[in-house]
């Protein structure tokens, strides 16, 4: 190809580029989106409400007045679900509460389907890939801290981007000897309450001591979010994006 031409194709991305920038309007976000520059949010950011309640983040940034670590709110999460184990009614338990945190946080979700990945829930793991978030059913075996009494275990991965510390990636385990198919057809809004709770978890929320948050450690009853588990999560929500 003469020079001439690839000169004329590099100022006509230069102009491309600088017009998808500087455009305000939502219809170029997926556009910017593709080349990097996510600067606008999919949903929009949730409203913070203080009622007094308690959250805690599992993590801030290292340089930073105690601003927590989230997701890009810029971006979509994108899941997939692991149905070995599924009990019957679990993946509709899943997509439920996958809209609560949704709903909660302000963040976009997208389902990509099934996987044969196997969940990574273990905590935080600083580095890694930018790989959907993996929500399967386990046992203790594979998973220790599916041990005993714990029906659950959440957790994420976060990456430095182009500034701040984000979650890119993350995984729930759910243990296969608490959500049997009788459990989720008895107790269907227990059961959604110990994914919300894990969820949570996957979007930055830690424990907390206060048995009214759906983030106490133990599983107290609780079934709906609690008045600290929402600011704290439509905090997590209504971060900058990178
Ligand atoms: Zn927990």
């Amino acid at each position: 190809m003469p020079r001439r031409t690839w000169t004329t194709v590099l100022a006509t991305l230069a102009v491309l580029f600088a017009i998808v920038a500087l455009h305000p309007s939502d219809r170029l976000a997926p556009v910017r989106r593709a080349i990097g520059l996510g600067s606008e949010r999919v949903l929009p950011a949730p409203a913070v409400v203080r009622q007094g309640g308690t959250y805690a983040f599992t993590m801030t940034q290292p340089d930073d007045d105690g601003e927590p670590v989230g997701w890009d709110p810029c971006m979509v999460i994108r899941f997939q679900v692991n149905p070995e184990g599924e009990p019957a009614g679990g993946r509709a338990l899943v997509d439920r509460a996958i809209a609560r945190i949704s709903a909660a946080t302000g963040l976009a979700f997208e389902d990509e389907g099934d996987t044969v990945e196997r969940p990574f829930p273990g905590g935080i793991k600083i580095f890694g890939g930018p790989d959907p978030v993996v929500i399967g059913w386990g046992t203790p075996a594979e998973y220790p801290d599916l041990a005993g009494a714990v029906a659950g275990v959440g957790g994420a991965m976060a990456d430095q981007g182009r500034g701040r510390v984000h979650y890119v990636s993350g995984g729930v385990a759910l243990d296969r000897e608490a959500f049997t198919d009788v459990a989720v057809a008895q107790q269907p809004r227990v059961m959604e309450a110990i994914v919300l709770h894990e969820l949570a978890h996957v979007v930055g929320l830690a424990h907390v001591s206060e048995p009214m948050e759906l983030m106490f450690a133990d599983n107290s009853g609780q079934v709906e979010l609690g008045p600290g588990d929402r600011e704290g999560l439509a905090r997590l929500g209504s971060l900058p994006c990178d």
